[in-house]
């Protein structure tokens, strides 16, 4: 068998086409109108009024940030069990992360935590929505409506997902996305962030492009980023997004048939078919090997590998980020579930190109690794 990735994009002819005709047409820069369109049907898509498209969901959480205007003496409350994405601004601006664990069960990040981490210093708080399976981002809201603190929902990991029937994206102040090539939907690279309100839909459309201004152009009150998305990856998206049901529905079968194949697998736990009445949709199919295991997460990943079989690591703590320090900051506290999750947990295969024998086989492997 060949090797086997652990995600490969799922790209068709209608995809091949919609990135042709934006070369034909000769629109390939930010200026092309896919970029409006695929703006406008993406934030209809998840019930938002604005959409702004970026060059990727790192920089879709810079700007949201930035719109924000988190600085020096800010506090802005975060999952630990993250990427560093979620980070980084908070750490360029000057502001103080205050790192918050993760749900046992769910893995993403929990309410009555995030409540005991409020003070009046916080100046915004970043909802994770992690790998497919809705966060408690209702009960975030109002806590954070209580405070007055907006939410940054970051749905990268769960386009076309729901809570309780409501789109995933739409629950935030601002919510952020990523068109990643492993990610729901893709645009190779790319993000999208959307809001309802309209002054902070202007300040993100400034600071994605360059802050030029409407009536001097090149006159700067403020300087922002060159975040642009291209006409060319709008394009792509647009043909994604009239797929996205297609793709979803396949990431679900994959998923449900690991959990077939490997539910009654004591050395591991795997992530819940559904939390809160969502069904996972799976963005990856992450494994979390048991305290009791004989084999570190590590080392099973080894030997995967050596099968033929790729897989990834789990996010690795972000308070235990050894950047912190350069910061000023302590990465000796501790939060249990983020680091259990970070030291035993990684995903395996769930590309387009997953079959249903492929899964076997991996199945298989994993369970032969387990018991040696
Ligand atoms: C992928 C991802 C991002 C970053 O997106 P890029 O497009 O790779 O910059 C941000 N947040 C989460 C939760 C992600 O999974």
């Amino acid at each position: 068998m060949n090797y086997i990735p652990v995600s490969t994009p799922s790209l068709g002819p209608s995809d091949e086409e919609a990135v042709a005709s934006a070369v034909r047409s000769g629109w390939i820069s930010s200026e092309g109108p896919q970029v409006r369109e695929f703006e406008a049907r993406f934030a209809q898509l998840v019930g938002k009024k604005h959409g702004i498209a970026v060059s990727n969901g790192t920089a879709a959480l810079d700007i949201s940030l930035e719109a924000l205007e988190i600085g020096p003496g800010d506090e802005v409350i975060l999952p630990s069990f993250t990427i560093i994405s979620c980070l980084n601004h908070i750490l360029r601006s000057g502001a103080t992360p205050v790192f918050v664990d993760s749900r046992k069960d769910s893995w993403n990040i929990d309410s009555e935590s995030v409540r005991n981490a409020i003070s009046t210093r916080t100046k915004a708080i970043i909802v994770v929505h992690i790998y497919g399976l809705p966060a408690d981002i209702d009960e975030v809201c109002l806590i954070a409506a209580e405070h007055g603190v907006p939410v940054i929902e970051d749905s990268a990991e769960a386009h076309g997902q729901h809570l309780q029937g409501k789109p995933l994206g739409s629950w935030g102040e601002i919510s952020t996305f990523s068109f990643y090539s492993n990610k729901l939907i893709t645009t190779g690279e790319g993000g999208m962030v959307l809001t309802d309100n309209d002054e902070l839909a202007a300040r993100l459309r400034e600071l994605r492009n360059l802050s030029f201004n409407p009536e001097q152009r090149f006159v700067h009150h403020t300087i922002g980023w060159n975040y642009r998305l291209t006409a060319i990856q709008a394009a792509l998206g647009l043909s994604q997004l009239s797929r996205i049901s297609e793709l979803l529905e396949h990431k679900r079968e994959i998923g449900r048939h690991y959990q077939e194949l490997l539910g009654d697998c004591e050395t591991i736990s795997l992530p819940l078919s559904q939390y809160r009445g969502s069904e996972n949709v799976y963005w990856v199919f992450g494994v979390v090997i048991s305290a009791g295991s004989q084999r570190s997460a590590p080392e099973l990943m080894t030997a995967l590998h050596k099968k033929g079989i790729g897989t990834r690591p789990f996010f690795y703590p972000l308070h235990k980020q050894p950047v912190l320090a350069q910061f000023g900051f302590d990465s000796q506290s501790s939060l249990p579930v983020a680091e259990h999750l970070g030291d035993r947990g990684f995903y395996i295969p769930n590309g387009a190109d997953s079959s249903p024998e492929t899964r076997e086989y991996i199945a298989t492997t994993l369970r032969e690794e387990l018991q040696q």
